[in-house]
């Protein structure tokens, strides 16, 4: 039989996804549906970082690369964890992983002992409690409220810590929330990592699309030795296929991770590491794709607006809206089926990221706005003629 460490990492059984899947299938039939339900970008990675791949794939790089990532993809990594955190960051302090998720089981595999206990804030991205499963760790999950734009409750999160708690892990901008963390509340947050001496895990993989300066609690006082931060290039630079993200943290934990690779992944793909280098120190694609979504979330919220059935929650960045639609439907499993049947839209009930969600919908802005807005409009119509 298998064994009981990755048995059961991620429960079978109800996850959320049937209207998205009922949804895909009707499409994949010929009917025509708006797909607002899965977060992928609906456009290609930058023609500049695709022409530094083949360019790489044809000048031979072919072959191994240093276990924690190239030494150019490294130095361009540390260069914009400076920028994202504000700290200034060495070579030495990140490690190029395939993608944010690796860079999130690194950061959990180096803090958390089997039997050990971790706080995940909530609504929370899916391979949370999987990745903390594949560790042995225990989780407490501590939900956020709609009604404070799901900022973290600073007293419910010190009242699950335990005396076997190692770590906390947050993510800002919030996937599926679109929250954006407060400088008040990440201090708070600072404070009880600083009081219980608990690692912070920080997933900022969202934070160029956070809509105003990003603010990282890596930069809080007596946080820096203390922050594991998460990032990716997959929404900042358009490349989720690319499996190309980094962990920033201090180095004796990072050198580490180096080890766990080793075992691993052996390092990344050469080319892949070549193109990513390139586009992190040119910022390829970085402002235009920030400026995409802006542009998308102001005119989905300029259509809903004046809606007083549906209530903006949370959404001030990521690739994310949620939708308080309590006044209209409680139940958002009922209303995403509903909304589905009458205007062929799919989006995601807000009862599958957790109870704090529930009563919301989620509407992913991965559309042209023209779609957004015609979605948008769809949804007015569709709350002002509920039942
Ligand atoms: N963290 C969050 C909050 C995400 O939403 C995602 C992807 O959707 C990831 C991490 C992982 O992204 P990747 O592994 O593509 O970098």
């Amino acid at each position: 039989s298998p064994s009981s460490r990755i048995s059961g990492i991620i429960p079978s059984g109800k996850d959320g996804w049937e209207v998205h899947m009922a949804a895909w299938a009707r499409r994949q039939a010929g009917e025509d549906i708006i797909m607002l339900s899965v977060g992928d970008h609906d456009f290609d990675t930058p023609s500049e970082t695709v022409e530094a791949c083949v360019r790489a794939v044809r000048g031979g790089h072919h072959h191994y690369t240093n276990l924690p990532g190239l030494p150019a993809l490294r130095s361009a990594m540390a260069k914009i964890s400076t920028r994202c955190t504000g700290v200034e960051t060495s070579e030495d302090e990140v490690i190029a992983t395939p993608g944010g998720q690796a860079a999130l089981y690194a950061a959990v595999q180096a803090t958390l002992d089997p039997g050990s206990h971790a706080i995940v804030v909530a609504p929370y991205y899916a391979t949370y409690p999987g990745t903390f499963r594949s560790a042995g760790a225990d989780f407490t999950v501590v939900e956020t409220r709609a009604e404070s734009g799901f900022q973290p409750d600073a007293a419910a999160i010190e009242a699950a810590v335990r005396p076997e708690t190692r770590a906390i892990l947050i993510n800002t901008p919030n996937n599926p929330t679109g929250a954006v963390y407060t400088r008040r509340s990440l201090e708070a947050l600072a404070e009880i990592c600083r009081k219980h001496d608990l690692w912070l895990l920080s997933d900022e993989v969202y934070w160029t699309l956070g809509g105003g300066e990003h603010l990282s609690p890596r930069a809080l006082p007596g946080m820096n030795e203390r922050t594991l931060v998460i990032n990716s290039m997959s929404k900042s630079h358009g490349m989720t296929g690319w499996r190309i993200g980094w962990l920033t943290g201090p180095s004796e934990l990072i050198r580490l991770t180096i080890d766990l690779n080793l075992v691993i992944t052996y390092g990344l793909t050469d080319f892949v590491s070549r193109a990513a280098a390139e586009a992190l120190e040119n910022d390829f694609g970085v402002a235009e794709i920030a400026a995409r979504y802006a542009a998308r979330r102001k005119a989905f919220l300029a259509e809903i607006e004046g809606s007083n059935q549906i209530t903006v929650r949370g959404s001030e960045g990521g690739m994310y809206i949620m939708l308080d639609v309590r006044d209209v439907e409680p139940d958002c499993e009922a209303f995403a089926w509903n909304f589905l049947d009458a205007e062929k839209i799919a989006v995601m009930p807000g009862s599958s990221f957790g109870d704090a969600a529930a009563g919301h919908i989620r509407i992913s802005l991965c559309q042209p706005e023209p779609v957004l807005a015609d979605a948008a409009a769809r949804l007015k119509r569709f709350v002002a003629n509920y039942r």
